[in-house]
Protein backbone atom coordinates (compact mmCIF):
# COMPACT_ATOMS: atom_id res chain seq x y z
CA UNK A 1 0.00 0.00 0.00
CA UNK A 2 0.90 3.43 -0.76
CA UNK A 3 1.93 6.23 1.89
CA UNK A 4 -1.68 7.08 3.29
CA UNK A 5 -1.02 10.90 2.48
CA UNK A 6 -3.65 12.24 -0.66
CA UNK A 7 -5.19 15.22 -1.70
CA UNK A 8 -8.49 15.63 -3.03
CA UNK A 9 -9.66 18.64 -5.50
CA UNK A 10 -13.56 19.20 -4.96
CA UNK A 11 -14.72 20.19 -8.33
CA UNK A 12 -18.17 20.98 -7.21
CA UNK A 13 -16.68 24.21 -4.64
CA UNK A 14 -14.46 25.29 -7.59
CA UNK A 15 -17.92 25.82 -8.93
CA UNK A 16 -19.60 27.55 -6.03
CA UNK A 17 -16.63 29.48 -5.50
CA UNK A 18 -16.90 30.78 -8.93
CA UNK A 19 -20.24 31.49 -8.56
CA UNK A 20 -20.10 33.29 -5.59
CA UNK A 21 -18.02 36.08 -7.89
CA UNK A 22 -20.89 36.40 -10.09
CA UNK A 23 -23.24 37.18 -7.37
CA UNK A 24 -20.70 39.40 -6.02
CA UNK A 25 -19.68 41.16 -9.49
CA UNK A 26 -23.02 40.73 -11.55
CA UNK A 27 -21.93 43.30 -14.40
CA UNK A 28 -18.34 42.07 -14.91
CA UNK A 29 -16.12 39.43 -16.33
CA UNK A 30 -14.05 36.88 -14.55
CA UNK A 31 -10.83 35.96 -14.83
CA UNK A 32 -9.88 32.69 -13.00
CA UNK A 33 -6.31 33.60 -12.00
CA UNK A 34 -4.42 29.64 -12.15
CA UNK A 35 -0.87 30.74 -11.95
CA UNK A 36 1.26 28.88 -9.85
CA UNK A 37 -0.25 25.62 -11.62
CA UNK A 38 -4.22 26.95 -10.17
CA UNK A 39 -2.59 27.59 -6.53
CA UNK A 40 -1.45 23.69 -6.31
CA UNK A 41 -4.61 22.41 -6.74
CA UNK A 42 -3.36 21.40 -11.00
CA UNK A 43 -4.49 23.31 -13.48
CA UNK A 44 -5.68 20.35 -15.70
CA UNK A 45 -7.65 19.41 -12.22
CA UNK A 46 -9.42 22.44 -12.14
CA UNK A 47 -10.15 23.18 -15.78
CA UNK A 48 -13.71 21.45 -16.54
CA UNK A 49 -14.85 22.79 -13.19
CA UNK A 50 -13.33 26.51 -13.71
CA UNK A 51 -14.41 26.16 -17.68
CA UNK A 52 -17.38 28.79 -17.03
CA UNK A 53 -15.37 31.48 -16.33
CA UNK A 54 -14.74 34.07 -18.76
CA UNK A 55 -11.03 33.96 -18.82
CA UNK A 56 -7.87 32.34 -17.05
CA UNK A 57 -4.97 34.67 -16.03
CA UNK A 58 -1.49 33.41 -15.01
CA UNK A 59 2.00 34.26 -15.23
CA UNK A 60 3.65 31.01 -16.60
CA UNK A 61 3.51 30.84 -20.83
CA UNK A 62 4.43 26.55 -20.10
CA UNK A 63 0.82 27.20 -18.15
CA UNK A 64 -0.81 29.09 -21.27
CA UNK A 65 -0.16 26.32 -23.34
CA UNK A 66 -1.49 23.56 -21.35
CA UNK A 67 -4.84 25.92 -21.28
CA UNK A 68 -4.80 25.67 -25.11
CA UNK A 69 -3.62 21.80 -24.99
CA UNK A 70 -7.00 21.76 -22.39
CA UNK A 71 -8.36 23.20 -26.22
CA UNK A 72 -9.38 26.15 -24.02
CA UNK A 73 -10.43 28.98 -27.04
CA UNK A 74 -11.69 32.14 -24.59
CA UNK A 75 -9.16 34.38 -23.05
CA UNK A 76 -5.71 34.30 -21.74
CA UNK A 77 -4.10 36.90 -19.30
CA UNK A 78 -0.35 36.97 -18.92
CA UNK A 79 -0.29 39.18 -15.84
CA UNK A 80 3.14 39.78 -15.87
CA UNK A 81 3.33 40.15 -19.87
CA UNK A 82 6.53 38.43 -21.55
CA UNK A 83 9.60 38.13 -20.47
CA UNK A 84 11.63 38.66 -23.51
CA UNK A 85 10.60 39.40 -26.96
CA UNK A 86 10.43 36.13 -28.65
CA UNK A 87 7.49 35.38 -25.98
CA UNK A 88 5.85 37.26 -28.00
CA UNK A 89 5.95 34.90 -31.13
CA UNK A 90 4.05 32.21 -28.67
CA UNK A 91 1.27 35.33 -27.73
CA UNK A 92 0.74 35.59 -31.65
CA UNK A 93 0.51 31.81 -31.90
CA UNK A 94 -1.65 31.21 -28.96
CA UNK A 95 -3.43 34.36 -28.92
CA UNK A 96 -2.42 35.34 -25.59
CA UNK A 97 -3.78 38.50 -23.77
CA UNK A 98 -0.12 40.26 -22.00
CA UNK A 99 0.07 43.01 -19.43
CA UNK A 100 2.47 45.53 -20.44
CA UNK A 101 4.28 47.09 -17.42
CA UNK A 102 7.58 48.67 -18.40
CA UNK A 103 9.32 50.54 -21.40
CA UNK A 104 10.89 47.52 -22.72
CA UNK A 105 7.85 45.58 -23.16
CA UNK A 106 6.66 48.11 -25.62
CA UNK A 107 10.20 48.15 -27.11
CA UNK A 108 9.87 44.57 -28.04
CA UNK A 109 6.14 44.68 -28.83
CA UNK A 110 7.22 47.56 -31.91
CA UNK A 111 9.78 45.78 -33.05
CA UNK A 112 7.54 42.28 -33.23
CA UNK A 113 6.72 41.18 -36.77
CA UNK A 114 3.10 39.78 -36.50
CA UNK A 115 0.03 39.23 -38.73
CA UNK A 116 -2.39 39.42 -35.59
CA UNK A 117 -2.36 42.35 -33.39
CA UNK A 118 -2.21 41.93 -29.89
CA UNK A 119 -4.78 42.93 -26.95
CA UNK A 120 -2.64 44.45 -24.06
CA UNK A 121 -3.49 45.40 -20.38
CA UNK A 122 -1.66 48.24 -19.85
CA UNK A 123 -0.11 47.78 -15.48
CA UNK A 124 -0.55 51.13 -13.74
CA UNK A 125 1.90 51.46 -10.67
CA UNK A 126 -0.86 53.12 -8.51
CA UNK A 127 0.74 52.51 -5.17
CA UNK A 128 2.10 48.74 -4.94
CA UNK A 129 5.29 49.33 -6.33
CA UNK A 130 6.03 46.15 -7.88
CA UNK A 131 5.30 45.95 -11.34
CA UNK A 132 3.84 48.88 -13.78
CA UNK A 133 3.69 52.94 -14.76
CA UNK A 134 3.78 55.52 -12.59
CA UNK A 135 1.18 58.07 -13.15
CA UNK A 136 3.12 60.40 -14.97
CA UNK A 137 4.36 57.75 -17.36
CA UNK A 138 0.92 56.22 -17.88
CA UNK A 139 -0.35 58.07 -20.48
CA UNK A 140 2.57 58.47 -22.96
CA UNK A 141 2.74 54.46 -22.42
CA UNK A 142 -0.87 53.87 -23.39
CA UNK A 143 -0.16 56.75 -26.58
CA UNK A 144 2.80 54.91 -27.39
CA UNK A 145 1.02 51.45 -27.60
CA UNK A 146 -1.72 53.37 -29.44
CA UNK A 147 0.36 54.19 -31.96
CA UNK A 148 1.55 50.73 -32.31
CA UNK A 149 0.25 48.45 -35.49
CA UNK A 150 1.18 45.43 -33.30
CA UNK A 151 -1.57 46.56 -30.70
CA UNK A 152 -5.25 45.76 -31.29
CA UNK A 153 -7.36 46.69 -28.37
CA UNK A 154 -5.68 48.44 -24.49
CA UNK A 155 -7.19 47.73 -21.54
CA UNK A 156 -6.12 49.49 -18.04
CA UNK A 157 -4.90 47.42 -15.38
CA UNK A 158 -3.44 48.07 -11.92
CA UNK A 159 -3.19 46.15 -8.32
CA UNK A 160 -3.63 46.95 -5.01
CA UNK A 161 -1.62 46.44 -2.14
CA UNK A 162 -4.28 46.51 0.61
CA UNK A 163 -7.38 45.24 -0.38
CA UNK A 164 -7.05 42.81 2.75
CA UNK A 165 -6.40 45.19 5.20
CA UNK A 166 -7.01 48.36 7.32
CA UNK A 167 -5.08 50.92 4.49
CA UNK A 168 -7.60 49.81 2.38
CA UNK A 169 -8.17 50.83 -1.73
CA UNK A 170 -9.45 54.73 -1.57
CA UNK A 171 -5.84 56.12 -2.39
CA UNK A 172 -5.03 53.69 -5.01
CA UNK A 173 -8.11 54.45 -6.69
CA UNK A 174 -8.02 57.94 -6.71
CA UNK A 175 -4.21 57.57 -8.51
CA UNK A 176 -6.22 55.42 -10.75
CA UNK A 177 -8.70 57.30 -12.14
CA UNK A 178 -6.62 60.03 -12.58
CA UNK A 179 -4.50 58.01 -14.68
CA UNK A 180 -6.76 56.80 -16.61
CA UNK A 181 -9.60 59.75 -16.77
CA UNK A 182 -10.56 60.00 -20.31
CA UNK A 183 -8.73 56.92 -21.51
CA UNK A 184 -10.85 54.14 -23.31
CA UNK A 185 -10.66 50.60 -22.85
CA UNK A 186 -12.03 48.14 -20.69
CA UNK A 187 -10.89 48.44 -16.64
CA UNK A 188 -9.46 45.69 -14.35
CA UNK A 189 -8.88 46.21 -10.87
CA UNK A 190 -9.84 43.92 -8.24
CA UNK A 191 -7.90 40.71 -6.99
CA UNK A 192 -10.03 38.46 -4.48
CA UNK A 193 -10.04 40.66 -1.73
CA UNK A 194 -10.95 44.27 -3.25
CA UNK A 195 -14.14 41.69 -5.02
CA UNK A 196 -15.20 40.44 -1.71
CA UNK A 197 -14.76 43.85 -0.02
CA UNK A 198 -14.76 46.90 -2.00
CA UNK A 199 -16.49 45.27 -5.72
CA UNK A 200 -19.93 47.72 -5.09
CA UNK A 201 -17.75 50.84 -4.72
CA UNK A 202 -18.54 53.59 -7.17
CA UNK A 203 -15.25 53.92 -9.88
CA UNK A 204 -15.15 57.48 -11.35
CA UNK A 205 -17.64 58.77 -9.25
CA UNK A 206 -20.11 58.70 -12.24
CA UNK A 207 -21.89 56.09 -10.34
CA UNK A 208 -22.60 53.30 -12.72
CA UNK A 209 -19.06 52.16 -13.19
CA UNK A 210 -17.91 49.98 -9.93
CA UNK A 211 -14.68 48.94 -8.80
CA UNK A 212 -15.33 45.75 -10.24
CA UNK A 213 -14.64 47.15 -13.77
CA UNK A 214 -14.51 44.96 -16.66
CA UNK A 215 -13.26 41.99 -15.15
CA UNK A 216 -12.05 40.91 -11.98
CA UNK A 217 -9.03 38.37 -11.27
CA UNK A 218 -9.89 36.33 -8.94
CA UNK A 219 -7.69 34.18 -7.06
CA UNK A 220 -7.48 32.83 -3.40
CA UNK A 221 -11.26 33.52 -3.15
CA UNK A 222 -11.73 30.99 -6.23
CA UNK A 223 -9.72 28.56 -3.82
CA UNK A 224 -12.24 28.86 -0.97
CA UNK A 225 -9.79 30.97 1.10
CA UNK A 226 -10.89 34.03 2.83
CA UNK A 227 -8.34 36.61 1.63
CA UNK A 228 -9.01 38.99 4.49
CA UNK A 229 -7.98 36.06 7.92
CA UNK A 230 -9.07 36.59 10.41
CA UNK A 231 -11.05 39.61 9.70
CA UNK A 232 -13.49 37.32 7.99
CA UNK A 233 -13.58 33.56 7.13
CA UNK A 234 -13.93 31.23 4.22
CA UNK A 235 -17.22 30.38 5.76
CA UNK A 236 -18.53 34.25 6.28
CA UNK A 237 -17.71 34.48 2.79
CA UNK A 238 -19.84 31.49 1.62
CA UNK A 239 -16.71 29.84 0.09
CA UNK A 240 -16.20 26.49 -0.07
CA UNK A 241 -12.60 24.66 0.53
CA UNK A 242 -11.42 23.24 -2.72
CA UNK A 243 -8.73 21.04 -1.65
CA UNK A 244 -8.40 18.66 1.01
CA UNK A 245 -5.41 17.35 2.26
CA UNK A 246 -5.77 14.04 4.12
CA UNK A 247 -3.01 10.90 5.30
CA UNK A 248 -4.11 8.80 7.96
CA UNK A 249 -2.29 7.80 11.65
CA UNK A 250 0.68 5.37 11.78
CA UNK A 251 0.92 4.63 14.93
CA UNK A 252 0.13 5.69 18.40
CA UNK A 253 2.11 6.31 21.63
CA UNK A 254 0.61 6.32 25.02
CA UNK A 255 2.36 9.26 27.15
CA UNK A 256 2.82 9.53 30.83
CA UNK A 257 3.56 13.09 32.59
CA UNK A 258 6.99 14.52 31.90
CA UNK A 259 7.10 12.36 28.78
CA UNK A 260 8.08 14.48 25.71
CA UNK A 261 6.71 14.30 22.03
CA UNK A 262 9.07 14.46 18.91
CA UNK A 263 12.47 16.31 17.83
CA UNK A 264 13.59 19.17 20.37
CA UNK A 265 11.59 17.77 22.79
CA UNK A 266 9.17 20.64 22.02
CA UNK A 267 6.11 18.90 23.70
CA UNK A 268 5.70 17.61 27.69
CA UNK A 269 2.88 15.91 28.80
CA UNK A 270 1.25 17.53 31.32
CA UNK A 271 -1.23 14.25 32.39
CA UNK A 272 -1.57 11.00 31.22
CA UNK A 273 -2.55 11.17 27.30
CA UNK A 274 -2.44 9.81 23.87
CA UNK A 275 -0.63 10.70 20.65
CA UNK A 276 -1.34 9.56 17.23
CA UNK A 277 1.48 9.83 14.78
CA UNK A 278 0.35 11.24 11.10
CA UNK A 279 2.09 10.24 7.53
CA UNK A 280 2.58 14.27 7.05
CA UNK A 281 5.02 16.05 7.66
CA UNK A 282 6.99 18.82 5.75
CA UNK A 283 8.23 17.43 2.78
CA UNK A 284 4.78 17.04 1.83
CA UNK A 285 4.23 20.82 1.90
CA UNK A 286 2.73 20.96 5.62
CA UNK A 287 4.58 24.15 7.10
CA UNK A 288 7.06 22.91 9.83
CA UNK A 289 6.68 26.55 11.49
CA UNK A 290 3.09 24.79 12.60
CA UNK A 291 3.18 24.81 16.40
CA UNK A 292 1.86 23.02 19.38
CA UNK A 293 -2.02 23.85 18.93
CA UNK A 294 -2.17 23.70 15.48
CA UNK A 295 -5.67 22.58 14.28
CA UNK A 296 -5.94 19.37 13.19
CA UNK A 297 -9.39 17.03 12.38
CA UNK A 298 -8.83 13.27 13.66
CA UNK A 299 -11.82 10.94 12.59
CA UNK A 300 -13.79 14.66 12.05
CA UNK A 301 -12.77 15.59 15.40
CA UNK A 302 -11.20 18.82 15.79
CA UNK A 303 -7.52 18.72 17.86
CA UNK A 304 -4.09 20.17 17.84
CA UNK A 305 -0.46 19.03 16.13
CA UNK A 306 2.07 18.38 18.91
CA UNK A 307 5.70 19.30 19.01
CA UNK A 308 7.64 19.91 15.63
CA UNK A 309 6.68 18.54 12.40
CA UNK A 310 9.39 16.32 11.05
CA UNK A 311 9.90 15.59 7.58
CA UNK A 312 7.51 13.03 7.01
CA UNK A 313 5.25 12.32 9.77
CA UNK A 314 3.69 14.97 12.60
CA UNK A 315 2.19 14.39 16.17
CA UNK A 316 -1.45 15.09 16.99
CA UNK A 317 -3.13 14.96 20.39
CA UNK A 318 -5.86 12.27 21.34
CA UNK A 319 -7.08 13.12 23.76
CA UNK A 320 -10.42 14.67 22.71
CA UNK A 321 -11.20 11.52 20.72
CA UNK A 322 -10.48 9.52 23.86
CA UNK A 323 -12.89 11.90 25.94
CA UNK A 324 -15.55 11.26 23.11
CA UNK A 325 -14.67 7.89 22.75
CA UNK A 326 -14.16 8.03 19.40
CA UNK A 327 -11.51 5.47 18.42
CA UNK A 328 -8.09 6.50 16.91
CA UNK A 329 -5.63 4.23 16.08
CA UNK A 330 -3.37 3.18 13.09
CA UNK A 331 -5.30 4.02 9.77
CA UNK A 332 -8.05 6.84 11.16
CA UNK A 333 -8.29 9.38 8.77
CA UNK A 334 -6.72 12.68 9.48
CA UNK A 335 -7.90 15.92 7.81
CA UNK A 336 -4.86 18.73 7.80
CA UNK A 337 -7.01 21.11 5.59
CA UNK A 338 -10.12 21.00 4.24
CA UNK A 339 -13.31 18.61 3.88
CA UNK A 340 -12.99 15.37 6.61
CA UNK A 341 -15.62 11.84 5.55
CA UNK A 342 -17.70 13.24 8.33
CA UNK A 343 -18.47 16.37 6.74
CA UNK A 344 -16.02 18.57 9.49
CA UNK A 345 -13.86 21.52 7.61
CA UNK A 346 -10.76 22.77 8.73
CA UNK A 347 -9.79 26.01 6.68
CA UNK A 348 -6.50 26.36 5.58
CA UNK A 349 -6.86 29.62 6.70
CA UNK A 350 -6.70 28.73 9.98
CA UNK A 351 -3.52 26.04 10.10
CA UNK A 352 -2.18 28.77 7.78
CA UNK A 353 -1.98 31.81 10.64
CA UNK A 354 -1.08 29.56 13.40
CA UNK A 355 2.14 28.46 11.32
CA UNK A 356 2.61 32.34 10.92
CA UNK A 357 1.81 32.25 7.06
CA UNK A 358 -1.14 32.31 4.95
CA UNK A 359 -2.84 29.88 3.04
CA UNK A 360 -1.66 30.78 -0.44
CA UNK A 361 1.88 29.42 0.90
CA UNK A 362 0.06 26.15 2.13
CA UNK A 363 -2.02 25.61 -1.23
CA UNK A 364 0.85 26.44 -3.50
CA UNK A 365 3.70 24.35 -1.31
CA UNK A 366 2.16 20.74 -1.47
CA UNK A 367 4.79 18.83 -2.78
CA UNK A 368 5.16 16.75 -5.58
CA UNK A 369 5.78 12.83 -3.89
CA UNK A 370 1.62 13.77 -2.65
CA UNK A 371 -0.46 11.84 -4.92
CA UNK A 372 -3.96 13.78 -5.62
CA UNK A 373 -6.89 11.30 -6.27
CA UNK A 374 -8.55 10.89 -9.29
CA UNK A 375 -11.37 13.58 -10.46
CA UNK A 376 -14.89 11.78 -9.83
C1 LIG B 1 -2.30 36.69 -8.14
C2 LIG B 1 -2.93 37.89 -8.71
C3 LIG B 1 -4.31 38.08 -8.56
C4 LIG B 1 -5.18 37.17 -7.72
O1 LIG B 1 -4.95 37.46 -6.36
P1 LIG B 1 -5.81 36.78 -5.22
O2 LIG B 1 -5.44 37.53 -4.00
O3 LIG B 1 -5.37 35.35 -5.14
O4 LIG B 1 -7.23 36.92 -5.62
C5 LIG B 1 -4.87 39.18 -9.19
N1 LIG B 1 -4.12 40.04 -9.93
C6 LIG B 1 -2.80 39.88 -10.06
C7 LIG B 1 -2.03 40.86 -10.88
C8 LIG B 1 -2.15 38.81 -9.46
O5 LIG B 1 -0.83 38.66 -9.61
Amino acid sequence: MPRPILATVHPEALRHNLNQARVRAPDARVWAVVKANAYGHGIERCFDALRSADGFALLDLAEAERLRALDWRGPILLLEGVFEPRDLELCSRLHLWHAVHCIEQIDWLAAHKTQVPHRVFLKLNSGMNRLGFTPTAFRAAWARLNALPQVEEISLMTHFSDADGPRGIAHQVAVFEQATADLPGERTLCNSAALLRHASTPLRGDGVTTLAGDWVREGIALYGCAPDYPENTAAGWELQPTMTLASRLIGTQQLQPGDTVGYGSAFTAEAPMRVGVVACGYADGYPRHAPTGTPVLVAGVRTRVLGRVSMDMLAVDLSPLDAAGVPAGVGTEVVLWGRSASGAVLAADEVAASAGTIAYELLCAVAPRVPFSPLP
